[in-house]
């Protein structure tokens, strides 16, 4: 009787260690040490606010390249090592920029666009600008104006966004560039003058002509407008543009899948690691904006995913990726998805974590939770780890669609944002979020653990589902997915 006792016992230890279950795995392989250690050295004043196009961030990339690859991952084909090279151009603001239309000048001028140029002809009047008003005119070597917006909707803000379109249309039809004639308040005028005076970063494309010019003439009366759409020679001068172009860094690994058929499916795991650098003009002791919350913990959730995963694959293969340039407008992403190493259609899932703070540490805030039918799977390991998920607080904000998951989402992969706790956009939230308070030695480190587990739960449940992620019936995303996915 005690040898038959003994005997089952060992065979139920074997049982149990054979069928460890997620919840041990994460258990065995996410704690506070591990946490810490990158948290202090990603948001430590040494990263100086990893800022785009300083040597800080690329220490920061190295470190999280090196982390990768001890925890098993691999580099991927057509990549540079561990890196995606991102180009970079910034663009600083003129020095000086005059425009007279017929000797008339007008004075009030913002350029979205910039480029030195010295232009002195006539130029094409094209109404608003859209695909008809193109339709047939010869714009080859001039100047196109419009009016700002379009019938019915020419505020700031509708001219702002039909505004790219138009500059697009103008570029491919030959045009050197495109001046829109724009009616506002002084107060928005104001913002957009700020919002063009300072340097502008953006993604270079293979083909991109850097020397388009795209510029906002303010109208104050009629004449104005009157007046270009006679038939006017114009005179347009940009001096003092400086283009420099740069290099970022993308950091891309993956573990294989353990499913000899799942493994062809991948799920990412990402999150952007740049954060905005140091403040300019601080007279404080404090001038370096850390970014612990923002965004060393997200990138905490990647490496901690990596980690158990490289111990423990899933059926479905991983995409860990961590992005650049989030803060000058989630360039990273969009150029990963732009040039994806593996075919997007191979993605089924995209779980990106992006935080700005918590004011709740019993939950995990994700963004997006009930629009994809992964909602299931990370509820039920979010509480499995001792916390509770819900959904988006704030929908008003539009964080969806504020993170790098939008490019993601917008290609047809369901992609929520995975985040700390937050019930409102309070004074808690706004006590961290983008200041040089944002530091490792405020954070909560019991929640951390529970979250950080949630999260690599989450993932284990999800890529080791027979049942593949997808949108929630009438999701925007919805129809982006079926198109994605089709022929699969
Ligand atoms: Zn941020």
């Amino acid at each position: 009787m005690k040898y038959f006792i003994i005997i089952t016992l060992v065979l139920i230890a074997q049982t149990t260690k054979a069928q460890e279950t997620d919840l041990e795995m994460v258990l065995s392989t996410v704690n506070k040490h591990d946490i810490q250690d990158h948290i202090y050295f990603l948001a430590s004043d040494e990263m100086r606010g990893r800022a785009l196009g300083t040597p800080e961030i690329d220490v920061a990339a190295d470190y999280i390249a090196t982390t990768l690859k001890e925890y098993g991952a691999q580099p991927l084909n057509g990549l540079s090592g561990y890196f995606q090279e991102v180009p970079f151009s910034n663009v600083s603001p003129a020095s000086k920029v005059e425009l007279s239309f017929n000797q008339t000048s007008a004075d009030q001028i913002a350029v979205l666009e910039a480029a030195n140029i010295d232009y002195s002809n006539t130029v094409l009047y094209l109404n608003y600008g859209s695909v008809e008003d193109f339709e047939g005119a010869d714009v080859k070597g001039k100047l196109v104006v419009v009016k700002g917006g379009s019938e019915g909707a020419s505020d700031l803000r509708s001219a702002f966004f039909v505004g790219r379109n138009k500059r697009q249309l103008a570029h491919t039809n030959g045009a050197v560039g495109l001046i829109e004639i724009i009616n506002t308040d002084d107060q928005s005028w104001g913002f957009l003058r700020n919002f063009t005076s300072t340097d502008k970063i953006s993604l270079v494309g293979p083909n991109d002509d850097q020397t388009f010019v795209h510029v906002w003439a303010r109208q104050q009366d009629q004449e104005l407008m009157e007046l270009v759409q006679e038939q006017v020679t114009a005179e347009l001068t940009i001096e003092g543009v400086q283009n420099t172009n740069f290099k970022g860094k993308n950091v891309v690994a993956m573990i294989p899948g353990s499913d000899p058929k799942l493994k062809d499916e991948f799920v990412i795991y990402s999150a952007h690691y740049d954060h905005v650098g140091v403040a300019k003009n601080a007279g404080g002791a404090d001038s370096i904006y850390n970014g612990a919350r923002d965004n060393a913990v997200g990138v905490v959730t990647v490496l901690s995913a990596a980690k158990n995963l490289g111990k423990y694959p899933t059926q479905r293969s991983a995409l860990f990726i961590l992005f650049t340039a989030e803060e000058k407008g989630l360039l990273g992403s969009e150029y990963y998805v732009s040039n994806p190493a593996v075919p997007l259609n191979r993605m089924v899932f995209c779980f990106n974590s992006d935080n700005g703070g918590y004011n709740d540490t019993s939950l995990a805030t994700i963004i997006g939770l009930n629009r994809t039918t992964a909602n299931k799977d990370i509820v039920k390991a979010v509480e499995a780890s001792g916390l509770k998920a819900i959904d988006d607080p704030a929908p008003e904000q539009n964080l969806f669609d504020r993170s790098d998951n939008v490019h993601f989402a917008a290609a047809g992969i369901p992609a929520p944002t995975y985040g700390l706790g937050f019930t409102a956009f309070d004074a808690e939230i706004a006590k961290y979020y983008h200041q040089v308070t944002d530091n490792p030695d405020n954070l909560d480190y019991d929640y951390l653990l529970k979250f950080f587990r949630s999260y690599v739960l989450s993932a284990r449940y999800i890529a080791n589902n027979p049942q593949k992620p997808f949108w929630s019936e009438g999701d925007k995303y919805y129809e982006a997915g079926l198109l994605l996915y089709q022929g699969n």
